[in-house]
């Protein structure tokens, strides 16, 4: 099933669009049968889940961290996190600059902006990350790079709505392309969208998109 979801969902994609196998939850067999189906990368939302699931798996496996960071535990990740997706705050880019330099590496983060209009949802306003940016404190962290942005629209059935908050995001995005000028910012990656908009998202200009239950079903919190 796991391998025909993922056969399905790249069937619907541009080649050039990637995709993260959302895999939270969900137990080390099925991101083992999505791996023999030959995906490579895969997104969780916690840190000690990812950690495990890392030690289990195949090391060519690219993670990428995609839920609110808590900034005492990026400790655990920084020797091999590929992507991180989270991130909306500066002190967060700290701790993950001040992590990675002990590894010796130089870890990609997407900054997490906010786009949707409901309160609950996590990100920055497209002002504090042109501000950031631009801010001569961020030249500074020379293990981090920022390659991108991550938007999660509101949850919501009106396709409108969630046309313009990708649109949105994405009119920002190019507009930073051009202006910022940061050694440690080069970006490439936009990513938006999961299962139930990735293809309304890549219509209005995502590059990466999150997808969880359209490959390994629904998920159970308990
Ligand atoms: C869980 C999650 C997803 C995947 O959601 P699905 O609707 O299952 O595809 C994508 N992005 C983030 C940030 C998530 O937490």
């Amino acid at each position: 099933m796991i391998q025909k979801n993922l056969e399905n969902i790249k069937s619907q994609i541009p080649a050039n669009t990637t995709l993260v196998a959302v895999s939270k939850t969900k137990p080390i067999e099925d991101l083992q049968e999505a791996y023999t189906a030959g995906q490579r990368i895969f997104g969780e939302n916690k840190i000690q889940e990812m950690v495990d699931k890392y030690e289990a798996l195949p090391k060519d496996i690219k993670w990428h961290m995609i839920g609110h960071l808590q900034s005492n535990k990026v400790k655990y990740m920084a020797h091999f996190v590929d992507l991180i997706h989270g991130v909306d705050k500066f002190s967060t880019l700290k701790e993950i600059n001040k992590q990675a330099k002990k590894h010796n590496r130089v870890i990609n983060c997407l900054l997490q902006a906010k786009i949707a209009k409901e309160a609950t949802k996590f990100g920055l306003p497209f002002s504090e990350i042109e501000e950031i940016l631009n801010s001569s404190s961020f030249t500074t962290l020379e293990n981090i790079k920022v390659v991108g942005f991550m938007g999660m629209a509101t949850f919501t059935d009106n396709q409108k709505q969630l046309q313009e908050e990708f649109s949105s995001l994405k009119t920002f995005f190019n507009t930073q392309k051009l202006k910022t000028a940061a050694k440690n910012c080069e970006l490439n990656v936009l990513s938006m969208g999961m299962s139930g908009d990735f293809k309304l998202a890549i219509q209005e200009g995502s590059t990466m998109i999150r997808v969880g239950s359209s490959i390994f079903g629904n998920r159970n919190y308990n």
